[in-house]
């Protein structure tokens, strides 16, 4: 078997049109643009990208950026001060603080500081939570994308065994979350689980989202399995090996042009949905 490819850059494309339409029927009846803040602290390089490609996909689709961005030195109660203000702010409809922020500083602090209501990046409790509840609220947005990509290709997930390999708040955990809550049955592999292999050989969908380069080997896949991989590693590698995963997948996503695109696309579609205060009335 050769696995069709899913293609990450297509599914967000065509969201992405669908936002950019529904913000200018934003625009035109509010007056003005939903706006996107973003807080950057510090110079670590990748963050530096990875706020400018969302700032860029911002333009692309008419919405607003507010840049806020702060030096290495930065205390905590001053990120939270910063936060907050912007979380008091009436035109600014979503916040993110890129992750990760310098090590002397309690990110989790500052990432509390976001109202729920502009947590477009899903990483307070209070949205955490709503996920876990399955109450209204915002999903942490990598995770939300490869729901996105799972039912853009029309894979069912009730009843299969789902395998999340990692298990962090922003990705591993709510993704098996986001699956246990569309009825799969959802195992978390991490580093401290036994025959990894085994594991992910019982699998019909697999999860990889670790960050360690072909950690997953393609003679684990499952004949007609469905593998997803979140993993981004120095050299454009995932975490699956693609080659040999892609021999026995039924679907796969391809590192990059997969997960990758996803996670903007939807940190708009929920900044644009926090104008609207669909979640929040
Ligand atoms: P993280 O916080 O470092 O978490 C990594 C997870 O992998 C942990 O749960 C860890 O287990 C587990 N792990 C480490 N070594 C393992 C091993 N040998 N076997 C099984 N599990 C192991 O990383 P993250 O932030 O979740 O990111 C993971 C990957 O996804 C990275 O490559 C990152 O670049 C990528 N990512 C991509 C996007 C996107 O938009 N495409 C977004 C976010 C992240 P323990 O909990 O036991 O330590």
């Amino acid at each position: 078997m050769t696995a069709q490819i899913i293609d990450g850059h297509a599914v967000a494309a065509k969201l992405l049109e669908d936002i950019a339409h529904d913000i200018e029927q934003f625009t035109l009846t509010h007056g003005r643009r939903p706006c996107l803040a973003t807080v950057l602290v510090g110079d670590d390089p990748s963050s530096h990208t990875y706020v400018r490609m969302k700032r860029n996909r911002c333009a692309e689709v008419g919405m607003e950026s507010r840049y806020v961005e702060l030096p290495t030195d930065t205390t905590t109660a001053d990120l939270v001060a910063e936060v907050q203000s912007l979380s008091a702010d009436a035109a600014v409809d979503g916040i993110l603080l890129q992750h990760p922020v310098p090590a002397h500083i309690d990110e989790r602090a500052a990432f509390e500081a976001i109202t729920p209501g502009k947590d477009v990046d899903g990483v307070t409790m209070h949205s955490f939570a709503a996920m876990a509840f399955s109450e209204k609220g915002f999903h942490s947005c990598t995770p939300g994308g490869i729901l996105r990509l799972l039912d853009a290709y029309d894979v069912p997930l009730a009843g299969q065994r789902a395998v999340v390999v990692g298990r962090s708040p922003i990705l591993g955990k709510p993704v098996g979350m986001l699956l246990l809550a569309r009825d799969a049955t959802v195992t978390y592999c991490h580093s401290h689980t036994w025959e990894l292999a085994d594991q992910v050989r019982g699998a019909d969908i697999v999860i990889a989202a670790v960050g360690r380069p072909e950690l997953i080997h393609g003679e684990w896949i499952k004949d007609g399995a469905v593998v997803i991989d979140a993993g981004y590693n120095p050299g454009n590698v995932g975490d699956v090996d693609y080659t040999g995963a892609a021999e026995r997948a039924r679907l796969i996503t391809p590192v990059p042009g997969g997960v990758g695109p996803m996670t903007i696309a939807v940190l708009l579609e929920q900044t644009l949905a926090a104008a609207n205060s669909v979640h929040f009335g």
